[in-house]
């Protein structure tokens, strides 16, 4: 026993939903979980060509929750700058990072040409990442550095999604990531854990419920029928990695019980299909209703009806094509992405429909207009909003408050301390008081730059 202290670094995903990045010390070992990026308003997201502050070449090893661009985003970034450790995460996360850095590595240089400035990163140092990158499967502990190990479990949150459990001298320390609305109809649920000594808990909805998940699917099935009978389109922002694959399982279900009437549907988003190609060669993942639906030769992905539009002219053609329709495009917070162009045409007319089924960061085009924005400006036109704005809030890929409470109660007598992160201020505070009235347990929300010591003994 050497009975260090151990330390964590809040530098991301603080004050913030977006932008994980904290960093874990124990003698002279550095462990970064997550590298993600900020995603917000334009000015936001410059924070993103900052320098790290910790110099990347210090790193030992970094853990990945999961494949979502405010996890992972600057991961290559990180390795231009000089990280040459390893990086861990379950086999399905690095499998969807490669396609997403992939996908986001050209929007960066796209922009950058634009902007007249280097882009985040180079491409190359993706390659270089996924070449330092190993996977373990989930529950396997090991020990990856001398004296600590970890656990992966299930987050619930998207394919591959794992919480990470570290264990030094004897205490645990657990990292959620992103944890997830259970049940959801593909994944399993969010696993229990126990005995733990510190959790670092995400909080997005630290201060708010879903509303009743068991009806989500019925408002949708409203939803399409309202824009059907009014010869309208239904435009779905959706993120592509698991909302949209839950959607499509939805509208596979409805479409193939002709709870819907037949139109056309379609998936306008080339990263989304390439996630959707991962998710179905990755079954073995899903909770066994789905297995059953899926063993039985029902490709729940896919249904009559469906059209996958590859290219910008296959994304464009749908314009010409007749309403109703059905598009869901990304990004899902419309900071950019086909759904732009669809929403530059559509949004103006009160027969369509813009239904939201995910976060809308502020700053985000999403966010105005889910907040009642009257007009918009989209590629410097005003844009009045007078189609009919829907949000479902029980399709988020996020626990709600009182799930996010119970998920800490399970453990708490174990508990020393709760750091609520990865949600706006006023949601991580809303969530921190409820752990230490509701459950007696040191919580707290640390701003960005806070360092606090986590005590082995
Ligand atoms: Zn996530």
């Amino acid at each position: 026993m050497h009975n260090y202290t151990a330390q964590i670094h809040f530098f991301g995903g603080t004050d913030n939903v977006t932008g994980a990045n904290f960093l874990l010390t124990y003698g002279d070992k550095k462990i970064l979980i997550d590298c993600g990026m900020i995603q917000g308003s334009p000015e936001q997201e410059l924070r993103n060509y900052e320098d790290f502050p910790y110099d990347p070449a210090d790193i030992d090893v970094l853990l990945v929750t999961h494949a979502h661009q405010d996890h992972i985003g600057r991961i290559p970034k990180l390795v231009q700058d000089g990280f040459a450790g390893t990086i861990y995460s379950t086999a399905a996360t690095k499998e969807i990072s490669a396609v997403m850095l992939d996908d986001a590595a050209d929007i960066l240089a796209f922009e950058a040409t634009k902007e007249g400035r280097d882009p985040l990163y180079e491409k190359k140092y993706i390659e270089q990442a996924l070449a330092l990158w190993k996977v373990i499967p989930y529950h396997n502990t090991l020990e990856f550095l001398p004296g600590i190990s970890m656990i992966l479990r299930d987050a619930g949150h998207v394919l591959g999604s794992a919480m990470i459990e570290i264990h030094i001298e004897g205490k645990k320390i657990l990292f959620t990531g992103d944890l997830g609305n259970s049940p959801s109809p593909l994944l399993h649920d969010i696993e229990n854990v126990q005995d733990i000594d510190y959790i670092i808990m995400e909080s997005v909805y630290g201060d708010r419920n879903h509303g009743d998940r068991t009806n989500r699917s019925h408002e949708l099935e409203m939803v399409i029928k309202e824009t059907i009978f009014n010869n309208g389109v239904l435009m779905i922002p959706v993120f592509s990695l698991e909302r949209t694959q839950e959607i499509l399982f939805e509208l596979n279900d409805m479409v193939e019980h002709k709870r819907i009437p037949p139109v056309p549907i379609y998936l306008d988003s080339p990263l989304a299909e390439r996630v959707t190609r991962i998710y179905e060669k990755s079954t073995e993942f899903f909770k066994p209703e789905t297995r059953k639906i899926i063993n039985s030769g029902d490709n729940v992905f896919d249904f009559p009806g469906l059209r996958i539009s590859a290219t910008k002219e296959d994304s464009q053609a749908i314009n010409d094509v007749a309403p109703p329709k059905i598009i869901l495009a990304g990004s899902g917070m419309m900071n950019g992405g086909r759904i732009i162009h669809h929403a530059l045409r559509y949004l103006e007319d009160e027969k369509n429909t813009l239904l939201f089924v995910g976060f809308q960061a502020p700053g985000t085009l999403g966010s105005s207009i889910q907040s009642g924005a009257g007009k918009v400006r989209i590629y410097r036109e005003d844009v009045r909003v007078r189609a009919r704005i829907h949000s479902i809030p029980a399709y988020s890929g996020h626990a709600g408050a009182d799930e996010l409470v119970d998920f800490v109660r399970q453990t708490k007598d174990t508990l020393r301390a709760v750091y609520c992160v990865m949600g706006e201020p006023s949601s991580s505070q809303a969530l921190a008081r409820r752990i230490r009235d509701e459950l007696g347990v040191y919580a707290d929300a640390p701003h960005e730059g806070v360092v606090v010591d986590i005590p082995l003994k």
